[in-house]
């Protein structure tokens, strides 16, 4: 591939001079055939493999005019596409000092520049050509996603909130999911709850809040709203849930909470929850019960993990060490499980990342389900 793209550079070069001669032998008489000496250089620098001395010699020899843009264009995106950033700069940077292009022409020459930069992580020189680009071409949606690309690596996420505001105003993208999570970045979930009310991240952080300062009735009041509108995060819920109703010493109504949950949403961090009420006032063998009869329904690793917790505690002599063995293997094997997955790209971890570090979605990495997961 790279051979291909270094045997492009002369033939485009060469196909540029030729164009040029015959146009000048349509005007002058008697033309000297004869190939630029520059064209040699640059084949003698590739043979005797200095690509980068040959690039340079065959950009100056490749000259722009409209025919010759695509392929300048063209060129330069390959070479970014190879990582060689520093390369695809140069061909765009050459294009761009040309007073002879189109206005069209330019846009694309710098969006060309711009991404290259962003992709070599010269961020502030990325940002000032996309700001460029959006008063020459306001119309391109793309380079508002590109300044928000910029915006959330350098975590400026005020400049983030009003380009997403802008996108969405002109170009009608649906951003209020994405300027939620922003606010939710700068610890304000309020206002990610009045661009987004099913913002299950600001539910999240503000019941903690209350759970703090002690609201225990707020906490559960947003924690039930989270499940409402969020059963996929059910186990990232549970926990304040369950502290807030330890908070105002209410077991009972955390029990009857959760039990109409399981019967809507059968997941382990409901069944575990239960099951450790159980084990508190009824004691260990009703949690057994309780777990070993829901797993019937809903066979879970997790659950299996607790029964043998609770068989360990429960057991002695040869009995125990031998449960020993197996909770080591449970606990080696759910050590090795990632909890979350991207329902974008797949990315699988074991933390939950609100924006997903290989797709760069926001609120699509989510607890992982079934008999592996919640
Ligand atoms: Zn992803």
């Amino acid at each position: 591939m790279l051979y291909l793209l270094f045997l492009l550079l002369p033939v485009a070069a060469f196909t540029s001079w030729y164009a040029g001669y015959r146009s000048k032998i349509h005007n002058v008489k008697k033309t000297s055939p004869n190939l630029p000496r520059d064209y040699f250089i640059g084949l003698k620098y590739l043979i005797e493999e200095q690509p980068d001395k040959a690039v340079d010699v065959f950009i100056k020899l490749l000259e722009v005019n409209s025919d010759t843009v695509e392929t300048h264009l063209a060129l330069g995106s390959l070479f970014r596409r190879r990582g060689e950033v520093d390369r695809a700069i140069r061909i765009h940077q050459n294009l761009i000092a040309r007073p002879q292009l189109t206005k069209t022409q330019r846009v694309h020459a710098m969006s060309a520049l711009a991404e290259d930069y962003l992709r070599a992580g010269v961020l502030d020189r990325a940002e000032n050509l996309f700001l460029e680009l959006i008063k020459l071409d306001s119309n391109s949606a793309a380079s508002y996603t590109y300044l928000l690309d910029i915006y959330e690596q350098q975590k400026d996420w005020d400049k983030a909130i009003t380009y997403a505001n802008k996108l969405q105003n002109k170009h009608g993208i649906a951003m209020h999911m994405t300027i939620a999570h922003y606010y939710c970045e700068l610890n304000d979930p309020r206002k990610a709850l009045a661009i987004d009310k099913a913002c299950v991240r600001a539910e999240l952080l503000l019941s903690e809040e209350h759970l703090a300062a002690g609201n225990y009735k707020d906490a559960i009041r947003l924690c039930k709203k989270a499940v409402d509108y969020s059963p996929d995060y059910i186990s990232e819920v549970i926990r304040p849930l369950a502290a807030a109703f330890e908070g105002l010493h209410d077991d009972v109504g955390c029990i009857k909470y959760l039990q109409d949950c399981l019967a809507r949403y059968p997941r382990i961090s409901i069944i575990l929850v239960l099951a450790g009420f159980l084990r508190k006032h009824n004691g260990d063998f009703a949690a057994i019960e309780f777990i070993t009869e829901q797993m019937t329904h809903y066979p879970s690793l997790r659950g299996l993990d607790c029964l043998t917790d609770l068989y360990v505690d429960n057991s002695d002599g040869n009995t125990r060490e031998k449960l020993l063995l197996l909770q080591k293997v449970m606990h080696d094997l759910l050590g090795e499980r990632p909890i979350y997955r991207c329902q974008e790209c797949g990315f699988a971890s074991k933390v939950l990342y609100w924006h997903c570090p290989s797709c760069r979605r926001w609120g699509l990495v989510k607890p992982i389900h079934g008999l592996e997961g919640d």
